[in-house]
């Protein structure tokens, strides 16, 4: 009995590392080659923020640097990005600042499916964001260059306001010249 349940998870098991395989092949494929890091991954953040791999989980970080809020914003997806809904998660961060102090606090759930944390400080930032995903352990560290590189103004679509950039240019949804705010 206890053999067949070992037979079936080792066979799932390599299921599943042929099918995560598959799939990172097809993603190398339809990559555009913008010269992000080979180790790093290569999926696209979908709120324009920074995106790290833990496990089978990808969490993003986006900085609401414009809204001035010096607020950090967590998205966790499973799978192709789909995203993991607060009520089964749990989390804490850590953020560590370029002086050296270090702030703990527990995330907070501000939606269906993101947490926030408090900047308390512009400074450089590290931060280890640690969920718990049904009892499992979901990890991702990032680094900030801190909200002191405010410059130049913000530049904002006139028909998508949620895209913010700090410098001139086209807004990526629908091509039209950003605007300065
Ligand atoms: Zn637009």
């Amino acid at each position: 009995m206890k053999k067949n349940i070992l037979k079936i998870a080792i066979t799932s098991l390599t299921i599943l590392l042929i099918s995560s395989g598959t799939l990172m092949a097809q993603h190398n494929h339809g990559g555009q080659g913008n010269g992000e890091n080979a180790q790093n991954h290569t999926h696209h953040p979908p709120h324009g923020g920074q995106m790290k791999e833990a496990g089978k989980y990808h969490i993003e970080m986006v900085v609401d640097l414009f809204l001035k809020k010096d607020r950090l914003t967590f998205y966790l997806f499973k799978g192709k990005l789909k995203p993991v809904v607060n009520e089964e998660i749990t989390g804490i961060i850590t953020i560590e600042y370029k002086d050296g102090s270090t702030v703990t606090d527990t995330l907070r759930a501000g939606g269906d499916n993101y947490f926030v944390a408090q900047l308390e400080k512009p400074e450089p930032f590290t931060c280890i964001v640690n969920f718990q995903v049904k009892g499992k352990l979901v990890s991702g560290v990032f680094t900030h260059p801190g909200l002191e590189i405010k410059t130049g103004g913000v530049y904002t679509c006139p028909m998508h306001p949620e895209i913010k950039k700090e410098s001139p240019g086209t807004c990526p949804k629908c091509g039209m010249t950003l605007e300065k705010q």
